[in-house]
């Protein structure tokens, strides 16, 4: 009796409540191949995290640097060096210099230095070799862009100046040429793109090699470069343990480089640092479906409507996507049969207002044993698919 009163009131909201869909916005969570041992999140999945939002920078010009993204850490804005340092031990004043927006390597002075102590990053630098040009090979317009301190992307003033290959501009100096040579002319503005993926190791175990990617004036000149232990002059290096973070240097080689609109933007963690982009470990991806699985069961909780099941039944089901939960199964497993026998109960004429939620829950279910996520007898899927093919509603 208490049942047939229970689904009575179900009944009549029914009549009126509908699953909504912020339309637009949120499609259904039935759709694409489901998480597997290596990839928590299903294809196209609607619990994925959004991108973050980011408003972009805009390009450099010859008169002006570009402006860096709403994200990015500014290193120097062409004002002053309070974010440098020199490379020396201790906390020494830089004796480079600012000149109309521009720092410029003050030769004989020694390296500069970040006080930032940064890994793997975005990092954007516009350089300037002398106008007036002096010397050859790499004795012209020579500096250098160090990332975490530990490698050497060359600067070098190589318009019209051949000099070995891998100590080109936009070399892994001493490891890998650049794949072009993009060069404006000395006096004018280079601009650098790096991406840097440092290498990480436990122990002495290599989880991943790292890698250099490098732009010059938009050009590629280093297409995700292994580093082979960061390279050097004359002597082979070879690969092993990074630091984790470390200050970015520009170098001193004697020639006064100019230096401007200099910025980096953190990278998220990779999946053996414990991030969830791309493929995952077996142990990672299930820790991470468990956690998404107990999010979506929250939201669920939230959804909850003894007029109107079926949004919190829907989200439970979901959450099985994830994690096979047997309290959740059940529990999803009767709030189905029960908002499908409350269906059943109403008249013919409020029959037709149900039908998107009925095909709704048909496809979750369809969706779930499809992919074996419930066994094909699952009772609420055959009772619904039978009654939606007796009602026509599976024909378009
Ligand atoms: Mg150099």
């Amino acid at each position: 009796m208490k049942v047939r009163l229970a689904l009575a009131a179900i009944g009549a909201v029914l009549a009126l409540a509908s699953v909504g869909y912020a339309a637009g916005s949120t499609g259904s969570p039935f759709y694409g191949d489901p998480p597997d041992d290596h990839h928590p999140w299903a294809i196209h999945d609607q619990n994925r995290p959004q991108p973050k939002l980011v408003t972009p920078g805009t390009f450099s010009m010859q008169e002006q640097p570009g402006k860096p993204p709403s994200d990015a850490i500014i290193l120097f804005d062409g004002k002053d060096l309070s974010k440098w340092e020199a490379d020396k031990p201790g906390n020494v004043p830089t004796k480079w210099v600012v000149k109309d927006g521009a720092m410029e390597c003050t030769p004989g002075s020694g390296y500069i230095r970040t006080k930032d102590q940064f890994g793997d990053c975005q990092l954007h630098v516009e350089w300037a070799a002398p106008k007036d040009v002096k010397g050859d090979s790499q004795g012209r317009g020579n500096s250098g862009i160090f990332p975490m301190g530990a490698f050497e992307v060359q600067v070098l003033d190589n318009f019209n100046n051949p000099t070995y290959a891998d100590g080109f501009a936009g070399s892994v100096y001493g490891t890998n040429p650049p794949a072009a040579n993009p060069l404006n002319p000395p006096g004018q503005w280079q601009v650098v793109d790096i991406v840097l993926r440092r290498p990480i190791y436990k122990v002495d175990k290599c989880l991943d090699p790292g890698y250099v990617t490098v732009f010059i004036n938009g050009v590629l000149v280093q297409d995700h470069t292994p580093f082979e232990g960061g390279g050097g002059h004359m002597k082979r290096t070879k690969a092993g343990p990074f630091p984790d973070k470390g200050p970015l240097k520009f170098q001193d080689h004697g020639n006064p480089v100019r230096f401007r609109n200099v910025w980096y933007r953190e990278l998220p963690l990779r999946a053996v640092e414990g991030g969830t982009d791309g493929a995952l470990s077996t142990e990672a991806t299930a820790a991470k479906r468990k956690e998404i699985a107990a999010t979506v069961r929250q939201d669920a909780a939230k959804l909850k409507d003894p007029a109107n099941p079926l949004p919190e039944t829907l989200r439970l089901l979901e959450s099985l996507v994830y994690e096979k939960d047997e309290p959740t199964l059940q529990k999803a497993q009767q709030m189905a049969e029960q908002y499908f026998a409350a269906v059943k109960t109403l008249p013919a004429d409020k029959l037709g207002a149900k039908k998107d939620d009925v095909k709704r829950l048909n496809a979750a279910l369809q969706y779930l044993t499809k992919f074996t996520i419930l066994p094909a007898t699952f009772p609420p899927k055959v009772a619904v698919e039978t009654f939606v093919k007796a009602q026509g509603w599976d024909k378009k």
